[in-house]
């Protein structure tokens, strides 16, 4: 019998692969609504959307298509890479994945899941189980209970107001002191933009600032606000298995981490009872990319002036053909064009050893 906590898309998809193969599967959620409240922008890349698109039919929950993004430095400088991405709307994403499991697997909801020992419980109520899946989001139960390391966080602060975007299809994407110790963005909808902050320190101050500068119109329409985890932790102790934001499994250069957990939950499912080898499996296939993903993040931090002088080295830089989701593919060509500039390679590397 396998427990899973919480019903996210960690938790909905990586039972629904388990009852598939013939597993006993329960998914407790403490919500009596999955998918709400919602704590994301929704936005993945055209891999992320085919992937999960043998699952769910995502189509239906696109709110929006998106064909590119800017990258803004301090200054203003602009990079353009051209990409299809989606913006997807996640109450109604997070039900089709909840809603598909239901079909094989057994559910339960409105039910917050505590541990007391090695047991689990409901109320009173006992829940048997061998495996344990904690899918229990970014400040995991599971994971503080049975003893996992837990990462540090950012705070994700968005609000939809209007706003003129600089091109319908594309996010911006905002760099610098001003604005974030990490970045800000602008994601279009058709009227209005989901406009958001990452960052440790100060986001209600930032957000505000932020806004002032995009020159956003009229009052905020919706608030949205949540935690992101910064670093990839140990994820499997014994018969427990963290998955999704409880074991970091995000980009660590956006914070995205819808991509990263169906890469995770395909994995388990696929060794599944071998936790070992399904730990070794999903790292040899993202730890290049958590590790290369972390030394862009690191750069975010560079100073205003060095991070200009970053931007307008690659202005004219082709970034298409670049898979977003594996940041490791970037290192082909980048640190070639940086050697165009010593002195600044060198900023860049005393940050990355920093
Ligand atoms: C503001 C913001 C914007 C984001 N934007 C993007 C984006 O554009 N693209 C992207 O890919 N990612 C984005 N993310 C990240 C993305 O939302 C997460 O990576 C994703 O939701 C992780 O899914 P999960 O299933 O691991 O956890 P969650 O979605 O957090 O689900 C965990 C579930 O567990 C339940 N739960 C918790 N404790 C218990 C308990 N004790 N018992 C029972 N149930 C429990 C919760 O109610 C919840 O339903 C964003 C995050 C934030 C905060």
């Amino acid at each position: 019998m396998i427990l899973t906590v919480g019903a996210g898309p960690a938790g909905s998809l990586s039972s629904f692969l388990l009852a598939k193969k013939g597993y006993n599967v329960l998914i407790a959620e403490e919500h009596q609504l999955v998918g709400f409240p919602v704590q994301c922008a929704g936005l993945i890349s055209k891999n992320c959307y085919e992937s999960y698109s043998r699952y769910i039919k995502v189509s239906r929950c696109v709110e929006k298509k998106i064909k590119g993004a800017f990258f803004i430095s301090p200054s203003g400088h602009r990079i353009e890479a051209k990409g299809d991405a989606f913006v997807i709307e996640r109450k109604i994403f997070d039900r089709m994945l909840f809603e598909k499991t239901a079909e094989v697997a057994e559910t339960i909801v409105k039910a917050k899941v505590r541990f007391k020992g090695k047991k689990a419980f409901i109320n009173e109520k006992e829940l048997k189980f061998i495996y344990l899946i904690g899918a229990d989001g970014v400040h995991s139960t599971v994971a503080r209970h049975f003893g996992f390391k837990r990462p540090e966080i950012y705070t994700a602060l968005q609000v939809e107001v209007k706003y003129e975007p600089l091109d319908e299809e594309f996010v911006e994407l905002y760099f610098g002191r001003n604005f974030s110790d990490f970045f800000a963005y602008t994601i279009p909808l058709d009227s209005t933009a989901k406009v958001g902050v990452i960052c440790k320190k100060d986001p209600l101050a930032r957000l505000e600032n932020f806004l002032k500068h995009l020159k956003t119109k009229g009052s905020i329409l919706e608030l949205n606000t949540g935690a992101i985890p910064s670093d990839l932790v140990n994820f499997v102790k014994e018969k427990v298995v963290l998955l999704g934001d409880s074991a970091g499994m995000v980009k660590p250069y956006t914070g995205g981490g819808l991509y990263y957990l169906l890469v995770a939950a395909e994995k388990l499912a696929k060794n599944f009872p071998n936790l070992r080898a399904f730990k070794i499996d999903f790292l040899k296939e993202m730890f290049l990319d958590f590790k290369i993903g972390k030394i862009i993040r690191k750069l975010y931090s560079m100073p205003d002036d060095k991070l200009d002088e970053l931007f307008i080295l690659f202005k004219d830089y082709n970034f298409s053909g670049i898979n977003m989701d594996h940041p490791s593919s970037i290192l082909k060509k980048i640190p070639l064009r940086l050697l165009k500039k010593p002195s600044l390679a060198f900023q860049v590397f005393k940050k990355i050893i920093s």
